[in-house]
């Protein structure tokens, strides 16, 4: 093992074990789960596989702490997370560190996401205080209706390895922030930053049980979150096969269920659109994370007169992003998460190729490794090609031309998966149209990145249900109480 590389995942006060109930404990399990660095493959931490009995006690740990947690006053709460948020922001180096590690991606973008986690923590401390209920006029005047928000219980909340910090963080954030407890289970495959977030937000003066982080055997920590009846909510980001199979297990137990399942961005490029900037922010887009985010271009929709010339600016910016480890000075753009996802990919553009379509540059393996896959451009795939219908989840530009507005926006809204969607023109009056037109759960019009703490985020359709981040992000953790007075 490279001491230097692994030695990072111990400068700060986590122990590589979890942390159930307040403590560090290992897993009763024999075996164990490596984590591996996709730049190198080298395993940077091992952690015992825990499964149901771990879960249960993280469950029992939550559901004591909630008495106390939910019953804090909203400024002490948000003491709290203020007090998580100025830990993060102390710690940002060491903690992109681990992202660097165990995700991939380039240090300056895992410093960013650093940022982004500390930003719901902040956002969230300001909302815990604005939880107002309301009063209600009766017809009869002696009656008073009074409606009140209360944190609903344990949270469930199961996250993936795209973005290990900032995905429990805008969770547990929120969860904390209504009162609710949590239990996280990160990705096998990224856990130490949740390791090193349940370590921050204890310091911060969490009581034991309020944050717990549990994983090894997914399917049976999943079913007990499910099942335990003091989880009310299940919050998950990851695949549309492991949502729905949470979504139907919670329903047995009608638990509420928010989902973030991905998406299958459209992009679409007008002629009459500021194109150097149109180019410029689909770049940076799809170079976050190899594209490995729900909210990338999935399908570039260019108009036909324009075609040629968005194609040729294209190949040359995002073709020429320097890939490599996320170490590197310079690198743009890092691995993918496993030599899996890089087959995986590889078989999308391979599809496309064969049945037509034109690969301009990429689209081979790279002498850097197997987990890494160069920026490639895919040019015109026929209509049914896998690369449009799927999510590409990695460094894939696929372009095609649309001859006028109306097919844009239809063929933009060919999809289940409606997540984000992005349109680029300096015609007003189309603008109002696409702002209305364009079917999914946030819409970058002349914007490559519509989100922030202080917004709702989530997809329609099979994309999910629940949002993340602004006034909304509450309320998937509260339940709505209506008390009547009569006089
Ligand atoms: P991805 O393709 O992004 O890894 P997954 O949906 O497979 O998406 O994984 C997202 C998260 O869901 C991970 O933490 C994973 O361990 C978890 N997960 C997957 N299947 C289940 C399940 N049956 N029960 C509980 N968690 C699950």
């Amino acid at each position: 093992m490279n001491a230097t590389r692994a030695d990072r995942v111990v400068q700060l006060g986590f122990e590589t074990a979890w942390f159930i109930d307040g403590a560090w404990a290992d897993g009763s399990s024999e075996s164990n789960i490596d984590i591996q660095d996709p730049s190198t493959g080298e395993v940077i931490a091992a952690l015992p596989r825990a499964g149901a009995e771990e879960a249960l006690k993280c469950v029992e740990g939550a559901e004591r702490a909630f008495r106390h947690w939910s019953r804090t006053s909203a400024i002490e709460r948000a003491a709290v997370l203020q007090k998580v948020e100025a830990l993060l922001r102390s710690h940002r180096e060491a903690l992109a560190q681990l992202t660097v590690l165990e995700q991939g991606m380039p240090i300056e973008a895992a410093r960013a996401n650093v940022d982004y986690a500390a930003s719901f923590f902040r956002w969230f401390a300001e909302e815990a205080r604005r939880i107002y209920g309301y009063s209600v006029p009766q017809p009869d005047p002696r009656r008073r209706i009074h409606v009140d928000y209360f944190p609903r219980g344990v949270a469930g909340v199961i996250t993936p390895w795209n973005a290990p910090l900032a995905s429990p963080a805008k969770k547990v954030a929120a969860a904390l922030a209504a009162g609710c407890t949590v239990v996280l289970k990160p990705s096998e495959l990224t856990p130490i930053s949740a390791l090193a977030l349940a370590w921050i937000v204890s310091e911060a003066g969490a009581p034991p049980g309020a944050f717990n982080v549990v994983g090894g055997d997914a399917p049976a920590i999943g079913r007990v979150l499910t099942r335990h009846p003091a989880v009310r909510t299940i919050s998950f980001t990851g695949s549309l096969r492991a949502g729905r199979r949470l979504y139907s297990s919670a329903s047995r137990y009608i638990k509420h269920v928010a989902l973030e399942l991905g998406g299958n961005a459209p992009f679409i490029i007008f002629d009459d659109a500021d194109l150097g900037r149109a180019v410029e922010n689909l770049v940076r887009l799809k170079q976050a994370n190899s594209g490995q985010i729900c909210v990338t271009a999935n399908r570039v929709y260019i108009e036909a007169t324009i075609f040629s010339q968005v194609e040729k600016q294209l190949v040359e910016s995002y073709g020429g992003l320097k890939l490599g480890d996320g170490f590197a000075s310079g690198v743009e753009q890092g691995p993918l998460i496993s030599a899996s996802a890089v087959n995986r990919v590889a078989g999308l553009v391979e599809e496309a190729s064969q049945g037509g379509a034109r690969v301009l540059c990429g689209g081979r393996s790279s002498d850097l490794g197997p987990n890494f896959y160069p920026p490639t451009v895919v040019s015109k795939p026929f209509s049914r090609a896998r690369i449009l219908s799927e999510e590409i989840f990695g460094p894939v530009l696929t372009l095609l031309p649309f001859e006028n507005e109306e097919e844009a926006i239809a063929s933009a809204n060919e999809t289940d998966a409606r997540l984000a969607a992005y349109a680029y023109t300096t015609n007003a009056s189309r603008l109002h149209r696409l702002r209305r037109e364009l079917q999914f759960g946030v819409v970058g019009l002349n914007d490559p990145r519509p989100i922030g703490c202080e917004s709702p985020f989530g997809g329609v359709g099979c994309s999910g249900i629940g949002r993340e981040g602004g006034r909304e992000g509450l309320l998937d953790f509260m339940d709505v109480r209506t008390v009547g007075e009569y006089a």
